[in-house]
């Protein structure tokens, strides 16, 4: 790390007495602020059509042997079992200009969220804010994103299938 960095890091420090209000109040202000940069500097391409997200499902890929073949649908996948070693960050298809994307869902004929069937529906819910990672064992390329509740997060994957890519 560099020294600047660190130092900053190290700044400012608490006293030896009591609660540092301040520097509280200051990182938890912070902290947000922090992960949203990291985010909007991200360097992998936004996908926004239905051809560039089918081209990237159609790359030669072998028989999925990790932890995502049993993915056809939406499964929690707990982050510590979700494969991060193996698996690259590609893509996303959350658009950066959108702030919050549209919670409808595409069912044309009748699916469910967690059908194994269900499109894959680029600008509905909850395609519209997935990031996409290719697996490095067998090259088939998974949807990822967290799904929010109260008091708990859950993220969710599922396998990309060509054949299920719609608009
Ligand atoms: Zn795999």
């Amino acid at each position: 790390m560099p020294r600047r960095v660190r130092d900053m890091l190290m700044a400012p420090k608490a006293p030896l007495f009591g609660p540092n209000v301040g520097a509280l109040a200051f990182l938890s202000r912070q902290a947000p602020c922090a992960v949203v940069g990291s985010r909007a500097m991200s360097s992998v391409p936004f996908l926004n059509t239905p051809e560039a997200l089918r081209q990237l499902a159609n790359q030669p890929h072998t028989p999925c042997q990790c932890s995502l073949q049993h993915c056809a649908g939406w499964e929690s996948v707990s982050e510590a079992s979700w494969p991060a070693q193996q698996m690259q960050h590609v893509a996303t298809l959350r658009d950066p200009d959108v702030y919050e994307p549209t919670f409808e869902e595409q069912h044309s004929n009748g699916t469910r969220y967690d059908s194994a069937d269900a499109p894959v529906a680029l600008k509905f819910f909850p395609y519209n804010r997935c990031d996409v990672y290719a697996c490095g064992k067998c090259q088939q390329h998974a949807l990822r994103y967290t799904e929010f509740g109260g008091y708990y997060v859950d993220p969710r994957a599922r396998r990309l299938a060509a054949e299920l890519i719609t608009d």
